[in-house]
């Protein structure tokens, strides 16, 4: 077993547990090493804690810092000029030792700064997922500090194997924290004079006993058969179950990565269905979803308001910097696309123009998969069933700078496709409530990108025709495409735009449906039914909105829209050192790299080697998930520059290996 102990406080008798727990384990023929990640202090041998460890039974591993005074790590190491400790260093040094079953006993509580980046124990428990003994005083003051350090841990999603009272047994003090906390383990250890006696000796194998039993129960807690129920009872999206693999049982999820069930440690390339652009387990998102909860969940949004959705809309308003000034909340990207057309087509109907029975819209699209969503898409494979119920809309084919399935010949031909579009918006544009389509890259029909140019012709016919211009940056919108938005990076400005994706860093489900004060208007009347009449329950929900007011501060103190455009470099880079791979239509747009498979046709989709990339890609470290033959990256914007290298790689394997 590997087992992190922390303290409520110094002194509070880590050392002590520590050392008389793997003496017990020694005894009871589970023997484990003890290891100090940071030992400061050293000055004074005598408070060394490998040294006391050793004394009762040789166990210790080589520390994996030293520093000479008893100060707090950041500190101790500002004096003495060494390098500091940092938790990707720990890691490795902890991978490194052969035994798995170590006692790693920390430096000072939990959130003692281990360095100037302020990273704490927490973050170590992050990064290992390991399980906490705590060890607490029995004396004045420990209620309170036991209190807070459970908190410490189990709110950061952590698990508490056991709470060790060490010293002078305190029944009162016992009582109160069994009461407080009813399901936590409490062991008392007895205050021993003599260390190393018979009595310590006994003390130390109960304690032993008692550890190892509460640490197989926390691993089989661990394999806990939810994915039977999973398969029992739970119907998923875009799944033929009849022939589906057994889903990933994913189990957390840090940073960049998920871990599955068996610890495996996968990049996560679709970047969870696109809406994670922050990372996941961001702790500034987490405290903003914890504070909003307990200060007010939810309230109906119709005749009342909050003070986060308020916060919000200005915010999203003043990052839009545009003329969209007008926040229409709901909770995910079809409904804000539903409301993107409703604004659209009563914004006619408001004024009696009830001509309007269709919109224009885009091959290869995809904008939800609510009716109104699947009407304006094109989407055959996964919508053709509902055609009956679906509204005609006409379709006009977008270029694509690259090849497609849409544009064969790929920038050929452009000025063609211009002039056939040019031309349905002048024979239909009378009976055409708006326009919509998916601004720079196309996302589920293959990450199809497109010219700007074409942007700009379609703003220029709006204009002329007074058609509502709908983008559905659901997907691009947030960073995803080197800008905040790709209107912004296109140059053009639509009248209605709908978001969702990274709105929340992928933490709680929230889209918004921006407008332009002259829709807004459109609805203004003293008949209330020419009013919006649309709205959800969770509709402003404030924890989601507190989670995206958090997700913005992210997002503009690391410039995430910035990151984004280097990471395209990075990717265009890719695509150039990697031709001998004979990639087909590689392509890139902010942080999105795609192409299709080698060797797969245009169109290929079912092509037999691409149904085998979420496979093979898990041999590398990547969960990717193809659309069809083709291979798409889109990780979260906060990658690093390490963490990009290593997923380049594996995508090169990953294609290698397909050959
Ligand atoms: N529009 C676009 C461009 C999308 O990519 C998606 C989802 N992939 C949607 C709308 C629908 O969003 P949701 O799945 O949240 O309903």
């Amino acid at each position: 077993m590997k087992i992190f102990v922390s303290g409520t406080d110094t002194d509070a008798g880590k050392t002590f547990v520590s050392g008389s727990l793997t003496w017990g384990l020694h005894k009871i023929e589970k023997p484990h090493s003890y290891w100090k990640p940071i030992q400061t202090g050293l000055d004074d041998q005598s408070s060394v804690d490998r040294n006391f460890v050793d004394s009762l039974h040789s166990c210790s591993l080589e520390n994996g810092y030293d520093y000479k005074l008893p100060l707090s790590p950041d500190q101790a190491s500002d004096i003495s000029g060494a390098p500091q400790p940092n938790i990707s260093d720990l890691i490795k040094k902890l991978e490194a030792f052969a035994s798995n079953s170590v006692i790693i006993e920390g430096a000072g509580g939990l959130y003692v700064p281990i360095n100037h980046q302020n990273e704490t124990w927490l973050d170590f428990l992050d990064a290992t997922n390991l399980p906490t003994l705590l060890v607490a005083r029995t004396r004045l003051g420990t209620i309170n500090h036991t209190s807070l350090s459970i908190h410490a841990i189990e709110d950061a999603g952590h698990d508490l194997l056991a709470v060790v009272l060490s010293g002078e047994k305190n029944p009162q003090n016992l009582a109160s924290l069994q009461r407080m906390f009813p399901k936590t383990t409490f062991i008392e250890l007895d205050y021993i004079e003599q260390v190393g006696s018979k009595q310590h000796l006994e003390s130390s194998v109960e304690l032993a006993h008692a550890i190892a039993q509460k640490y197989e129960e926390w691993v089989s807690s661990l394999k806990e058969l939810w994915t039977q129920f999973d398969k029992d009872n739970v119907w998923h999206p875009f799944t033929q179950h009849q022939i589906a693999e057994a889903p990933l049982a994913i189990e957390r999820a840090k940073g960049i990565y998920l871990y599955t069930q068996d610890n495996e440690k996968l990049v996560d390339g679709n970047s969870s269905w696109w809406v994670n652009t922050v990372g996941h387990g961001r702790k500034e998102i987490r405290k903003a979803i914890v504070r909003q909860q307990a200060k007010m969940d939810h309230v109906l949004f119709a005749g009342a308001t909050h003070k986060p959705a308020s916060q919000l809309s200005q915010r999203i308003i003043a990052l839009a910097a545009s003329k969209l000034q007008r926040v229409f909340f709901s909770d995910n990207g079809s409904t804000a696309v539903e409301v993107g057309l409703k604004m659209a087509f009563q914004s006619f109907a408001n004024k009696g123009d009830f001509n309007r029975d269709t919109f224009i819209a885009f091959e290869g699209s995809y904008h939800g998969d609510t009716f109104g969503t699947m009407s304006v898409a094109s989407s055959d494979g996964f919508h053709g069933v509902f055609k009956p119920f679906m509204f005609d809309t006409l379709k006009v084919v977008p270029p694509t700078f690259h090849r497609s399935f849409l544009c064969p010949d790929g920038a050929d031909n452009y000025e063609e496709r211009i002039k056939t579009m040019r031309e349905v918006f002048a024979k239909s544009h009378s009976r055409v409530a708006g326009v919509i389509l998916e601004p720079l890259v196309q996302g589920a029909s293959g990450m199809l990108m497109q010219p700007k140019e074409f942007l700009k012709e379609v703003e220029s016919l709006c204009k002329q025709y007074g058609l509502p211009l709908i983008f559905d940056e659901v997907f691009t919108g947030l960073g995803r495409v080197g800008a905040p938005f790709a209107f912004q990076r296109a140059g053009v400005q639509p009248d209605i735009v709908c978001i969702a994706k990274g709105l929340t860093g992928g933490t709680m489900p929230m889209s918004l449906t921006l407008s332009t004060e002259h829709y807004f208007n459109a609805f203004l009347d003293q008949d209330k039914s020419k009013a919006l009449l649309h709205g959800h329950s969770y509709t402003a929900n404030a924890i989601a909105c507190a989670a995206a007011n958090a997700t913005l501060d992210i997002y503009q103190s690391e410039d995430l829209a910035g990151k984004s455009l280097s990471i395209e470099n990075k990717f265009k880079n890719f695509i150039q050192s990697n031709l001998d791979l004979g990639l087909e239509n590689p392509r890139a747009m902010g942080a999105i790299l795609a192409f299709e498979i080698p060797g797969s046709g245009m169109g290929d989709y079912f092509n037999s080697k691409a149904t085998l990339i979420p496979q093979v890609a898990r041999r590398h470290g990547l969960f990717l998930r193809p659309l069809g033959n083709t291979l798409y990256f889109i990780p979260p914007l906060t990658i690093t520059g390490s963490e990009l290298e290593f997923a380049l790689d594996g995508i090169r394997k990953t294609v290698i290996d397909l050959k």
